[in-house]
């Protein structure tokens, strides 16, 4: 007495898409392996609730049972059989567009990524990381430059290519990583730890890790415009796990060394000018340095001690763009010292037909 799909996942025969995943998702709850272990009942349950989901979430075949009827239909072949079927045949299911893992995966945290369950534990995690310090020359962060650099990481072992020595497939588990002990969910086969293979040459070289610790000499490109703390990523250039995983990247972390004439300030440069007295009252054309070359700067007349004149353009360039910040020249007045008698008696009697700053307003202001 077979019962029909719509019976099994307790919704009625004109039940919507979202009733029917919604149903499915409730019951398979209840007897999902993880809940109920050892339970052979509620698992041949879940793989009959999950049968009938696999039909009933597929449009086309939910037409069809619907048209022939539950055994026609089971008969037809067009159906699924998971009776059979594993915990990996589950896991790739694809139901009606959405994957097992996507069903499950808030309910049953280990479930989705299957971290201590079989063959997943075969794609082994990405080689670590590794950072490297360098220091800059202020030119460099400026212009950009190449470096040779010799560093040390693990690399794929080459005599074994990473394998960690000759392989055969794993006896325990004929080579599937998975250890059948008649539960739903299969473990990972002790014998090999999950791979599937055993190593039956150990690597001399490795001694089965896969991989080597090495120098090499890599040649890495510094951007213009790097500033301190910055970070540029040569993938594939950090430690290596072995064969089955990816190496791990390497991070060049720059520290510039500073630059006795500029200061740095984000993208931006400064530079303190001296300036005499003449120049300030007067004004002036000044020759500036710029990390590009100098430049004539016009100093204007009666320009203030600490006034900021800015170059557009000429400051650093901006890392990955194709844009400079600004050079701002700050100006810095600087009166004469060790004046001559002659030069003396010339600034007095221009003094004496200058107006002289008023202090007055301030004095009486500061006075409390
Ligand atoms: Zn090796
Ligand atoms: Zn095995």
């Amino acid at each position: 007495m077979a019962k029909n799909y719509y019976d099994i996942l307790e919704v009625s025969k004109n039940a919507t898409a979202d009733e029917i995943k919604k149903s499915y998702r409730k019951l398979a709850r209840k007897y999902h392996p993880d809940v109920n272990p050892g339970d052979k009942e509620a698992e041949s349950k879940f793989k009959e609730l999950s049968e009938a989901y696999a039909v009933l979430s597929d449009e086309e075949k939910r037409k069809e049972y619907d048209a022939i009827g539950h055994d026609a239909f089971t008969n037809s072949g067009h159906g699924y059989n998971f009776k059979n079927m594993n915990y990996d045949d589950m896991r790739n299911f694809n139901f009606g567009g959405t994957s097992f893992e996507d069903l499950f995966g808030d309910f049953f945290g280990g479930f989705s990524t299957g971290s201590s369950r079989g063959r997943t534990q075969k794609k082994a995690a990405k080689g670590s990381d590794i950072v490297y310090s360098i220091k800059v020359p202020f030119a460099d962060a400026v212009k950009g430059s190449t470096y040779d650099l010799n560093i040390k990481h693990d690399a794929e072992c080459p005599t074994c290519h990473g394998t960690g020595g000759k392989k055969t497939s794993c006896s325990a588990c004929h080579g599937t990583g998975l250890k059948n002990d008649g539960g739903f969910f299969a473990s990972p086969c002790s014998a090999c730890g999950g791979t599937g293979e055993k190593i039956i040459d150990t690597c001399k070289d490795c001694h089965g890790r896969g991989y080597v610790n090495v120098s090499e000499k890599i040649k890495i490109k510094i951007p213009a415009g790097v500033d301190n703390d910055s970070k540029i990523r040569i993938a594939g250039k950090g430690n290596s796990a072995g064969s089955n995983s990816p190496a791990g990247d390497l991070y060049i972390k720059t520290n510039i060394i500073d630059s006795p004439v500029y200061e740095r300030q984000g993208n931006d440069l400064y530079i303190n000018m001296d300036i005499d007295i003449f120049e300030a009252a007067l004004g002036t054309k000044l020759t500036v340095p710029t990390p590009y070359g100098a430049v004539n700067l016009n100093i204007p007349v009666g320009v203030k001690s600490g006034q900021k004149l800015r170059i557009k353009g000429k400051g650093m360039p901006v890392l990955k763009k194709d844009t400079y910040g600004d050079l701002y020249i700050v100006i810095n007045i600087k009166a004469p010292a060790n004046l001559s008698e002659e030069a003396k008696e010339l600034l007095i009697s221009v003094q004496k037909i200058t107006t002289p700053i008023d202090r007055s307003d301030i004095i009486a202001k500061g006075t409390i």
